[in-house]
């Protein structure tokens, strides 16, 4: 295991899981993520990426939601909590990130080669 991904596997720990409103996918669209996580999703062809892109759309949004749902970037994790990235649906953990592990994963994203999903 790489440095980063022991990195990722920390983080992925330190942000807590919460429920969605069911069927929303409101937040998901062209994301960008560390190459150590876009490596471990199933390759998408340059057409599946153009479309997806032309629709404002992250390539991984299927009829049922995320298709790597299990894999999904620390972006997607975070989104809905911290301050910084409020869920516009009013739904978030009882308890926020850190902010102090949300500026960690800031400078690892910072500090990472960042790949368009
Ligand atoms: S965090 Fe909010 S906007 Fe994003 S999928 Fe969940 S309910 Fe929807
Ligand atoms: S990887 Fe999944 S959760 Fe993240 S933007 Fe794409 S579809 Fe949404």
């Amino acid at each position: 295991m790489t440095k980063n991904d022991q990195k990722i596997r920390v983080f992925r720990e330190r942000i807590p899981s919460f429920s969605c409103t069911p069927g929303c996918h409101d937040c998901c669209g062209p994301v960008t993520a560390s190459s150590d996580e876009v490596a471990r999703l199933p390759t998408k062809s340059d057409e599946e990426h153009d479309q997806a892109l032309s629709e404002f759309n992250c390539p991984y949004l299927g009829e049922n939601g995320c298709e790597v749902y299990q894999e999904r970037p620390l972006i997607c994790r975070l989104f809905g909590t911290t301050a910084s990235l409020p869920c516009p649906n009013g739904c978030g953990p009882s308890e926020m990130t850190d902010p102090k592990i949300e500026r960690q994963i800031h400078t690892f994203h910072k500090t990472t080669r960042q790949v368009l999903l």
